[in-house]
């Protein structure tokens, strides 16, 4: 339910309509826009039927929120969200593009990707520290080392840091290390890990499983939402299909998609869509184009050597080229990197 508030209505009554749904069982989330103030009343609306909530003072209007996505939803908020972390802001004028490795491998690589993609524009530097991998003889990351590179070589270069979390039992400590935390496509669906980033103020990018639709998507969002969390970003990094001339399929529509459905900022990362170096460029233009904002772009200055996703990875001078284009596609669309 969406409960709109009169323009004039006051902090007092705000908070009566508040300390009223919190004792019918329902969670209040307010937000603040522009001209309006509104309040999302979730949980079980089936108790909101013996309240006739039109009748407290402040209130304008009760709308019902169609959506099974509530939060997440353009119907709650109908312009888009801004997502600030340092001096970046995602949902505004600028494509953000967040680079680096795919893993954290060892200080001083991390530290030379880092000045590379950082001098070529890119305003988060990635790196992962917990690393999925389909076997379990894989390299699987440095764990609170990589932590700690990521975090010396984020300061030292003056950028924010991205980094992959994958057990809800290290929010704590990924929390001490890194600006934005990464949900990886294998857990999107990962309930507990969504309600443990929901209960912590930190933002978050949650890609969407390599088998789920927008609308999962939007679900797995709202668990961190209705947790108190609002600071989403969601991020298209391709799906399964029957194609297999790319690691996955992009899905480019899924840019304006989200935009029709919700009002969090969505990026799309061209390197696992599809999972070949080459072709990195002109998916990262076309989502762009397409209205992303933000990029999430894997880069190795010796692919060949790369202890994960070596070929998908861009050397320095692809980057470079890479983020040229980007500037006149987003220029081309009003946007700026
Ligand atoms: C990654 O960003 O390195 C990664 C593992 O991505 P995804 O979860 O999209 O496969
Ligand atoms: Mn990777």
């Amino acid at each position: 339910m969406i409960i709109v508030l009169s323009p004039e209505a006051t902090k007092e009554q705000i908070k009566h309509i508040k300390d009223k749904l919190e004792s019918v069982g329902l969670t209040p989330h307010l937000s603040k826009g522009v001209e309006r103030t509104i309040i999302g009343a979730i949980g079980d609306e089936a108790v909101l039927r013996s309240v006739p909530l039109e009748a407290f003072p402040g209130v304008e209007k009760v709308l019902p929120i169609l959506k099974p996505f509530k939060l997440a939803s353009r119907e709650f908020k109908n312009q888009g969200s801004k997502i600030k972390v340092k001096d970046v802001v995602f949902g505004g004028e600028e494509v953000v593009v967040m680079a680096g490795p795919c893993a954290v491998e060892n200080k001083p690589v991390l530290l030379e990707i880092a000045k590379t993609v950082k001098k070529a524009g890119a305003k988060v530097l990635r790196g992962g520290a917990f690393k999925p991998r389909t076997s379990p003889y894989s390299f699987q990351g440095l764990g609170e080392e990589g932590l700690k590179y990521l975090r010396q070589v984020g300061d030292e270069v003056k950028m924010p840091v991205i980094t992959e979390i994958m057990d809800p039992r290290d929010v704590e400590l990924v929390a001490r290390y890194a600006d934005i935390f990464q949900i990886g496509a294998r857990n999107m669906q990962n309930f507990t890990l969504l309600k443990e980033v929901g209960a912590c103020k930190k933002p978050v990018v949650l890609k969407r499983g390599m088998m789920s639709t927008l609308k999962e998507l939007l679900m797995s969002a709202e668990y961190i939402l209705s947790g108190g969390n609002y600071e989403v970003i969601l991020c298209e990094r391709g799906i399964r299909t029957f194609e297999d001339a790319t690691r996955n399929t992009f899905d480019v529509s899924a840019m304006p998609v989200i935009k029709q459905l919700s009002h969090l900022p969505i990026i799309a990362d061209p390197s696992h869509a599809t999972g070949k170096w080459g072709l990195v460029e002109a998916v990262a233009l076309g989502a762009t184009a397409a209205g992303a904002d933000g990029l999430l772009i894997e880069v190795h200055p010796r692919p060949e050597e790369a202890l994960s996703d070596g070929a998908q990875s861009l050397l320095p001078e692809n980057f470079i080229h890479l983020m040229e284009e980007v500037k006149k596609v987003a220029r081309a669309v009003g946007r700026m990197v």
